[in-house]
């Protein structure tokens, strides 16, 4: 059992501001859990967490491959979020490099075909499309959950980007619910990315139908 990283350092104030890990960062976490050996034995030297909010599931990822045995990059448009994810690298002795930019913006072009490890837990809920897009033009805690029509829109700003990212053994971990339509998200993937998808764990949590999506270079 690989342990929960400690977010001990974490207070009320900050999860005022920053998502705090809840069951669909939790369900992330079982997922890379299950996939822990095949994640080891695949050596990722390149690992990128979009959005990692308090930064638990990147200390989780560092925690299985080992402190110094990838670059662990996170990003999040809320620079709050960035400074939680640092300390919460810090505490669980892992460095976590952080970069506040709008997905992996200003990483993009340096990164293309070089991420071994990829991973997004968006803001999936469906809202009105004002609401998502003034959650990203002021980023606070609304920017963690407004994903706009079908809880897709950022989501779809991302799955456009992230085959480029993937090196050619890599890996994705996306987080969706029943909502964001996960087979249409899937076909979309393979048909226009060549890039093979399938749902690796989900869980239903009060009114979420939570899905860990994990895609993989052919
Ligand atoms: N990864 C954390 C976890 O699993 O607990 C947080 C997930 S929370 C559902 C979504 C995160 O994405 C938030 O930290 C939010 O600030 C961040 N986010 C929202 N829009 C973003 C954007 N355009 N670029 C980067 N991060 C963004």
């Amino acid at each position: 059992m690989i342990p929960t990283p400690n977010l001990s350092h974490l207070t009320a104030k900050d999860f005022e501001r920053v998502y705090e890990p809840a069951e669909d960062t939790f369900l992330l976490l079982d997922a890379l859990e299950n996939d822990a050996e095949d994640l080891k034995s695949s050596r990722p030297l390149i690992c990128l967490e979009i959005g990692s909010g308090s930064g638990c599931v990147s200390a989780f990822i560092g925690t299985i491959l080992g402190p110094s045995s990838a670059l662990y990059l996170c990003t999040d448009i809320n620079t709050h979020a960035c400074q939680c994810t640092v300390a919460t690298g810090r505490q669980n002795k892992v460095c976590l490099e952080s970069v506040g930019t709008y997905l992996d913006r200003s990483l993009h072009t340096r990164l293309k075909h070089c991420v071994d490890l990829l991973i997004f837990n968006p803001p999936y809920v469906p809202t009105d499309s004002v609401e998502a897009e003034s959650a990203q033009s002021s980023p606070a805690i609304a920017s963690a959950w407004a994903g706009g029509i079908n809880g897709m829109e950022l989501t779809n700003t991302f799955l456009k980007l992230a085959p480029e990212l993937l090196a050619p053994q890599g890996r994705f971990y996306l987080v969706a619910v029943k909502e964001n339509n996960i087979p249409r998200i899937l076909a979309a993937m393979l048909n226009e990315y060549d890039l093979a998808g399938k749902v690796v764990l989900q869980r239903r949590a009060g009114r979420e139908h939570l899905h860990i999506l994990r895609f993989e270079k052919q």
